[in-house]
């Protein structure tokens, strides 16, 4: 798996982790014995992962974080399950994911499952 996005799925599971602290509905964190202690805690390891992110991807994530949210988009049957849109076979068919690729209808990166 390429390194880069690697780094973008574990941001991407770290920033929705967040996003259910400042909602306020990280009732399963609360449950599991996660605090406002432990929230310090993963954005120091957020702000940790992002320095070794490189800038232009980086910022690629920024844009489409602030869009959507949600990153990255996993692909089954050469489906996006971003925008549920199918994708060029060509596309499809590169699936070990070793590079990383862009929903063309969605812009989301690319994650392709099993
Ligand atoms: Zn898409």
């Amino acid at each position: 798996m390429n390194q880069d996005l690697e780094y973008l799925v574990i941001l991407n599971d770290i920033d929705l982790m967040l996003d259910d602290f400042d909602k306020g509905s990280a009732t399963v964190e609360k449950e599991l014995g996660f605090d406002m202690g432990r929230k310090e805690q993963i954005e120091t390891a957020r702000n940790e992962l992002r320095e070794k992110c490189r800038k232009p991807i980086l910022k690629r994530y920024d844009t489409i974080r602030g869009k959507y949210g949600k990153v990255i988009s996993p692909v089954f049957d050469g489906v996006c399950y971003g925008c549920f849109q199918r994708l060029h076979t060509e596309l499809a068919q590169d699936d070990k994911n070793e590079d990383i690729l862009s929903c063309p209808h969605c812009g989301r990166f690319l994650y392709f499952m099993k």
